[in-house]
């Protein structure tokens, strides 16, 4: 790709209606267009982040055995009268009518609608567990949308739901999920905490918020901070073992606001430990029981008994996730942006100086694009007649963890290599290649 034919919008300044650092960037690289308020397109560069963080979101789900499904953005409201949230949802709630005048919505959230896909098909205990995601656009009339993509009205989201007979048997499909989650922000390389959370308007006793440490969180929490250290790598998926992590978790104090209490805080924290610290919630999940399944009638036949299902939902914020990274990983001072090579936009940039009259970079430039392709590295050359320096900043500021710089110090086969935010090495292709490639294989 050409950076001249690509449609990456930058803008020379700094928007100045954006005010935290994660929505600046993502205005001022051209990541995504505001149609209206909290209400966004997602340009190509933002899009290929989000792609590829749902495709991690994606792996990790399916790696502890929930089923991909896909329900529409448009809800009837019948299911939500007999849930009894229809009204409780309050002004969040997109509610719209069709031409025979039927009231519908735009879904918040699916924790009926599943429900009601899971009663008309499931009828035997045997069929337990049932554990289904999907990935797809909500929508929330928020009071406030701000920071962008962060607290928007239409935003992307994982929202998993699972079925149980048992409590015990939930609380499996909890700590499931609640691994799942740990690896998937591993993967994004973003360290998570899970902290005992309010369950609001879903309801229930038993809910986790995972949240990353941002100074521009608008979560507040207390934490211990050996909670950092715990290690979820040789966690299997089997009863025990997720028990176990669930518990080395909840060893630690760790909590948002709502369940903050300071004489609990202090008495189990010694101050040396002590963190309160603000952070971005990426993603949350609950234990509720059987508080759909009952007024919905979604049960199994058990032992000839009609049992509720026990139920338990999992939101991740994919979209609000591309946000969450920069939050983290974007040194604003020196305009310096770092993608986690597993969700950057490309692997590499290559920045060749080019004047007048002379292709010889460029032509060096599309060897190298060639070659990295055969290694499945998928590059951006900068074609444009910009001076060297401004190309790399522009790139510092993209945030492809890698740049390749062809100008005047190129001599023979070696290439300046270096890493956004690191010191500039000379190597030959291959070397590169195989450096990039282990970054990816991580
Ligand atoms: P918040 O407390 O941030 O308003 P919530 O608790 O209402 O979020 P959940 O129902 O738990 O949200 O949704 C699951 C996830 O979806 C959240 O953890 C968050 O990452 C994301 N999310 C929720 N609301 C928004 C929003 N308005 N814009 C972007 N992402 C959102
Ligand atoms: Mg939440």
């Amino acid at each position: 790709m050409y950076f001249s034919k690509s449609f990456i919008p930058i803008l020379k300044n700094n928007p100045t209606e954006a005010k935290i650092k994660s929505h600046q960037l993502m205005l001022r690289v051209g990541m995504i267009k505001q149609s209206s308020a909290g209400i966004y397109s997602w340009l190509p560069l933002g899009f290929k982040v989000m792609k590829k963080i749902e495709r991690i979101v994606r792996e990790e789900q399916d790696r502890v055995g929930v089923q991909e499904i896909l329900m529409p953005t448009i809800q009837s409201s019948e299911i939500w009268k007999e849930s009894g949230r229809y009204e409780d949802y309050g002004e969040e709630m997109l509610r719209i009518k069709d031409r025979q005048d039927r009231e519908m919505l735009y879904g918040p959230t699916n924790e009926e609608l599943v429900t009601e896909i899971f009663r008309s098909s499931i009828k035997s205990y045997k069929s337990l567990p049932q554990l289904l995601y999907h990935i797809q656009w909500k929508f929330r009339d928020e009071l406030r949308p701000r920071f962008g993509i962060m607290r928007c009205r239409e935003f992307y989201m994982k929202d998993a739901y699972s079925f149980d007979l048992t409590d015990d048997d939930a609380f499996f499909s909890y700590n499931k999920f609640f691994l799942s989650y740990l690896k998937t922000f591993k993967r994004l390389n973003l360290s998570a905490i899970p902290m005992a959370a309010d369950t609001g308007p879903i309801g229930g006793n038993l809910s986790h918020e995972f949240i990353i440490l941002a100074d521009t969180g608008e979560s507040k929490i207390y934490t211990d901070k050996r909670i950092f250290e715990v290690d979820s790598s040789s966690t299997m998926i089997e009863k025990s073992s997720l028990n176990d992590l669930r518990n080395q978790y909840e060893k630690f104090y760790s909590v948002t606001d709502e369940k903050f209490n300071k004489e609990e805080f202090e008495k189990s924290v010694p101050s040396e430990f002590r963190l309160s610290t603000k952070g971005i919630e990426v993603g949350h999940i609950f234990y509720f029981g059987d508080k759909y399944s009952k007024p919905m009638n979604a049960t199994v036949d058990f032992n000839g008994k009609k049992e509720f299902v026990k139920m338990g939902s999992y939101g991740i914020g994919v979209s609000r996730l591309v946000g969450a990274i920069i939050e983290a990983k974007y040194n604003y001072n020196d305009e310096i942006m770092k993608w986690p090579i597993s969700v950057s936009p490309f692997d590499c940039a290559i920045i060749p100086m080019i004047s007048k009259n002379d292709s010889s970079n460029l032509d060096k430039s599309n060897k190298i694009f060639e070659y990295l392709k055969t290694k499945n590295i998928d590059a951006i050359i900068d074609d444009t007649d910009e001076n060297i320096s401004a190309k790399i900043k522009k790139f510092n500021l993209i945030g492809i963890p890698y740049q390749i710089i062809i100008g005047n110090k190129t001599e023979g086969s070696l290439l300046e290599f270096k890493e956004v935010d690191g010191e500039t090495q000379k190597l030959n292709i291959d070397e590169i290649a195989s450096q990039i490639s282990k970054a990816k294989s991580n």
